[in-house]
């Protein structure tokens, strides 16, 4: 039998931890070791020792951290990291710029992956984006991300990382956002001509997909050599 890859889940008690904690008991070759929140003032998972932030540094040795939490929340995790050599997982949203550097710092002691989002339908949406937006010159542009009521940042981290895949081929986009009821997120590009339109949409039903993608990516990132990696990368 192989040796379980190690997992440090940041952000434990949130929508997102708590899918990842749930779905890591069930793949073969993942254990998670520590569950990290703000406070631990509620138990997300039997069996699993749980830390709060303030004990960071008390959390026992990890193969990989997945950091699903907020940008006040993300520094200490990725510094954490770099000090002990272990892998980094993030799908936090609304990072600044500071942080996206810290990042691309890290990476050459550590290897990690942030990602906007996890999920394979966007990763797909992302390539249609790109190809639409080479052969529309001229078109208008447009991203509509709709999400839930508790969600902080707007545009969200996958509207920013579309239309950065549009902007790569010479569009322009504009962003407007939705937040309505428990949406759990979705992502309409649309292309805009004289007497005619494209609209690529995706909608995630269920948070699932991206901790899936996540607890992927973690038991691929595992072990392999410094740098930073993309999700196509560990697909
Ligand atoms: P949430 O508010 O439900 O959970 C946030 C978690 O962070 C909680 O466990 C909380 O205890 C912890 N936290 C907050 N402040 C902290 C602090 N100062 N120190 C330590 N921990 C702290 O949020 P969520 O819906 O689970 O989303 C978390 C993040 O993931 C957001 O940035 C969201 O945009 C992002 N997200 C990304 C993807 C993706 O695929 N990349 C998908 C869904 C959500």
């Amino acid at each position: 039998m192989t040796t379980p890859v190690r997992l440090l889940i940041h952000g434990a008690s949130g929508r997102m931890g708590q899918a990842l904690l749930r779905l890591a008991t069930e793949r073969p070759g993942l254990q998670v070791v520590a569950a990290v929140q703000r406070k631990v003032d509620q138990r997300v998972l039997d069996g699993v020792p749980h830390f709060a932030s303030s004990e960071l540094a008390a959390a026992p040795a990890f193969d990989v951290a997945i950091d699903f939490s907020l940008p006040e929340a993300f520094d200490p995790v990725l510094a954490l990291c770099a000090e002990r050599g272990s892998a980094f997982v993030s799908g936090t949203t609304g990072l600044s710029g500071a942080q996206r550097e810290a990042l691309e710092t890290a990476s050459a002691r550590i290897p990690l992956l942030w990602a906007s989002n996890f999920s394979l339908g966007v990763a797909i949406l992302d390539e249609l984006v790109e190809r639409a937006a080479a052969a529309l010159p001229g078109w208008d542009c447009d991203i509509v991300e709709s999400h839930h009521t508790r969600k902080k940042d707007a545009p969200s981290g996958t509207a920013l990382s579309l239309g950065a895949a549009a902007e790569r081929n010479g569009a322009t986009p504009r962003y407007a956002s939705i937040r309505a009821g428990d949406i759990v997120g979705e992502h309409l590009v649309q292309f805009s001509g004289a007497g005619e339109r494209i609209e690529l949409v995706h909608r995630a039903t269920n948070r699932d997909i991206f901790a899936r993608g996540a607890l992927h990516a973690a038991a691929r990132l595992a072990g392999r050599p410094p740098g930073a990696y993309r999700l196509r990368d560990v697909l």
